[in-house]
């Protein structure tokens, strides 16, 4: 089995779903005491969400750059950044280091495609639904169009993101706003929605939505543990 590298603390909330997860899925393949060899690394998201806030991404990266040293160094074998956000610097990262980085939109775009859907809904944060990397990734896999809502809609998510998701809070009211954003997608011509930031499946479940959901923590975990066993027997074989 090899060695899951993990950059996480953007934010910790999130995070402790990766570390779980990642051991669920180790365990459901492999049976009985097996769990995931796992190397972290935890940032302190006051500093990264300072950086975000400012735009300095080149500090942000060099940020990254620093704490995925550590992860290498610790003996990770691949690599996955605990957040949609901080892909914004994934080119840089990934330059800088020697382990491949798992991008989350790789098998994101993959499960979108293999859906045969022909429009998706994206929510995130304002800097996931605004810039590209996270979207022209998935769209330009194939013929496929992602939608964000409007701008106070934006505002909205994102406000819940930094102001509660990430501080470990989950309101009911936040939720019944999200649903509507949701509904409001699907009534735009959206088939499924992509839960673009690592803390929105804390807040919202298959149930909330009358498309199918795509949660970018499971798909990013079920992606690190599909290479991290590469090659290896199942727990029936
Ligand atoms: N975890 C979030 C994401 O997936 C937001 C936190 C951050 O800004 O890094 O984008």
């Amino acid at each position: 089995m090899k060695t899951i590298g993990l950059i996480g603390g953007m934010s910790w909330e999130s995070t402790a779903t990766y570390y779980r997860r990642l051991n669920e899925l180790v365990k459901a393949r492999l049976g009985g005491l097996h769990s995931a060899r796992i190397a972290l690394y935890s940032v302190d998201f006051h500093e990264v969400e300072r950086l975000q806030s400012q735009e300095r991404w080149k500090d942000a990266a060099a940020l990254m750059i620093a704490a995925a040293q550590r992860v290498e160094h610790a003996g990770a074998d691949l690599l996955l950044l605990c957040t949609n956000t901080m892909h914004r610097v994934a080119e840089p990262l990934q330059a800088a280091m020697r382990v491949p980085l798992v991008h989350i939109g790789d098998p994101v775009a993959d499960a979108v495609h293999a859906s045969g859907l022909r429009c998706v809904g994206l929510l995130g944060t304002r800097f996931t639904m605004a810039a590209g990397f996270l979207r022209d990734r998935i769209a330009h896999r194939g013929d496929l169009r992602v939608i964000v809502p409007a701008a106070a809609d934006r505002e909205r998510v994102d406000r819940v993101i930094f102001e509660e998701l990430c501080q470990g809070r989950q309101r009911a009211e936040s939720r019944a706003a999200y649903r509507r954003i949701i509904a409001q997608l699907v009534h735009e011509g959206a088939q499924g929605i992509i839960l673009g930031c690592t803390e929105i499946g804390l807040l919202i479940r298959d149930r909330d939505a009358t498309v199918p959901l795509f949660d970018t923590t499971e798909l990013h975990c079920a992606r690190a543990v599909e290479l991290a066993l590469e090659g290896e027997p199942d727990a029936s074989g």
